[in-house]
């Protein structure tokens, strides 16, 4: 008789068409139930979910309360159009400024974190009057763009933006661009190669400055002291908008509601997505400082979505911020990361001969995986998939960018947890030394 596992995955190698693949040889898993931070398969082999499925369950697996929340919205209104008004998306914009900086007071909520930085995006050339914006090499934005290009009617027109993508290295020391040895010349050489690339690129002519707080699916690459700040600097002199894209490192990951808070900077746009709500509903947002909201006042803004501020969004984000505020989950990640994950992962490098760095904080760091100390080789592909094949039979779901181990369990995870999960990293490393 086939099992339960094999009959889903046929039949989604049927029908579904998956994301940034080659279709003919994927072998997904297939998943059937979940509760905190474990995942479960159809046949019921139990995994502890290290992934947080994308980085985006920061709350933990059919949390009651959010679950609960939509179940109530969806019998009250499942749906309403985006420009009447709505108690829940006005909680929901509420609860997610009370945990943004003073000088923000206005939410645009969009269907994911793609279309957020691209609301983003808009929002910084409409009031700056200019076109480029400069992100970094290593950095993950989203996969939208062209569909507006594509619209004939007058929304088009102010939007037409397929140009103006400038990108500069930013700080990674371990790989590091700038021939620097320390953090410090690492920071300060990056900063100046940005600020020599917007003068060569003509400062009147760049909008924004869109970075990842902390770059996440590039590496987890925690900025070196006074990066960020320089790069506030940078974006004031050249009245640059400087956009921070908190889609993967908001809410609780790095054991801050914002990442942005363990550095000494203050963005004029945020974005946000995935740790808003974990992804049980999906959405995504703009958290809009107030001087370029007041630039909307009298003008339109030409940007919408039948799905901005979805109800069973917004019940999602209310319930999920209470959860996180009641049950202290931005301090339980910190302290994971500080008191388990940091010393835990750290000690791989002595236990490991192929653990070449381990960066990051809270609930998510990176084990940079290398076949050679000395010439830092990544580890080949081969041996990346030996070693998820080797974890998953142990019952951890990993994730894996490239050559590096993500460490990016729900935020809610325990000590315990935590612990074991290193433990099934530490035994599957020896297993494929
Ligand atoms: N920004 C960052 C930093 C991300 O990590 C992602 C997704 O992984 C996105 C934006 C895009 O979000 P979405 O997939 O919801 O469009």
């Amino acid at each position: 008789m086939t099992s339960r596992n094999a009959q889903i995955a046929a039949a989604d190698r049927r029908h579904v068409f998956h994301s940034w693949s080659a279709q003919a040889s994927l072998d997904p898993l297939p998943l059937a139930g979940g509760l905190g931070c474990e995942v479960w398969d159809a046949d019921g082999k139990r995994y502890l979910d290290f992934s947080s499925q994308l980085v985006n369950v920061n709350i933990g697996h059919q949390h009651p309360r959010i679950v609960e929340a939509i179940q109530r919205q969806a019998a009250e209104l499942a749906t309403v159009a985006p420009a009447h008004a709505n108690a829940t998306r006005a909680r929901a914009a509420e609860l997610v400024l009370e945990q943004a900086p003073d000088g923000f007071s206005k939410v645009f909520f969009t269907n994911g974190g793609a279309d957020a930085n691209e609301n983003a995006v808009r929002l910084a050339r409409l009031t700056t009057g200019r076109d480029k914006v400069i992100s970094h090499y290593r950095s993950y934005h989203g996969n939208t763009g062209a569909a507006i290009a594509a619209t004939g009617d007058w929304r088009r027109v102010p939007n037409e933006y397929a140009r103006g993508h400038v990108h500069v290295f930013g700080p990674y020391l371990y790989r590091t661009e700038f021939w620097a040895e320390t953090p410090e010349q690492e920071s300060e050489r990056a900063l100046r190669h940005l600020e020599r690339t917007i003068q060569a690129e003509g400062p009147d002519s760049v909008a924004a400055i869109l970075f990842e707080t902390i770059p996440g699916t590039a590496g987890i690459l925690v900025p070196p002291p006074g990066y960020l700040a320089g790069v506030r600097r940078i974006a004031d002199e050249y009245g640059i908008v400087l956009i921070l894209d908190e889609v993967m490192a908001g809410f609780a990951r790095t054991g801050e509601w914002f990442a942005f808070e363990g550095f000494d900077v203050r963005p004029d746009l945020i974005t946000f997505a995935k740790g808003v709500n974990s992804g049980y509903v999906p959405v995504g947002g703009v958290i809009i400082s107030d001087p370029i909201a007041a630039a909307f006042d009298e003008r339109v803004f030409p940007g919408g979505l039948t799905y901005s501020g979805h109800p069973l969004a917004a019940a999602s984000i209310v319930a999920s911020i209470e959860a996180m505020r009641e049950e202290k989950v931005v301090e339980n990640a910190r302290a994971i990361g500080q008191d388990v994950l940091k010393p835990r992962l750290e000690a791989l490098l002595d236990s490991s001969p192929l653990v070449g760095e381990v960066r990051g904080r809270g609930v998510f760091w990176a084990v940079e995986l290398v076949e050679d100390r000395d010439t830092r080789a990544p580890l080949p592909a081969a041996r990346i998939g030996a070693l998820k094949a080797d974890l998953l039979g142990r019952g951890l779901l990993p994730f894996f960018a490239e050559n590096r181990l993500h460490v990016v369990p729900p935020a809610v995870i325990t000590a315990d947890e935590a612990n074991v999960g290193v433990d099934l990293i530490e035994e599957g490393l020896a297993a494929i030394a």
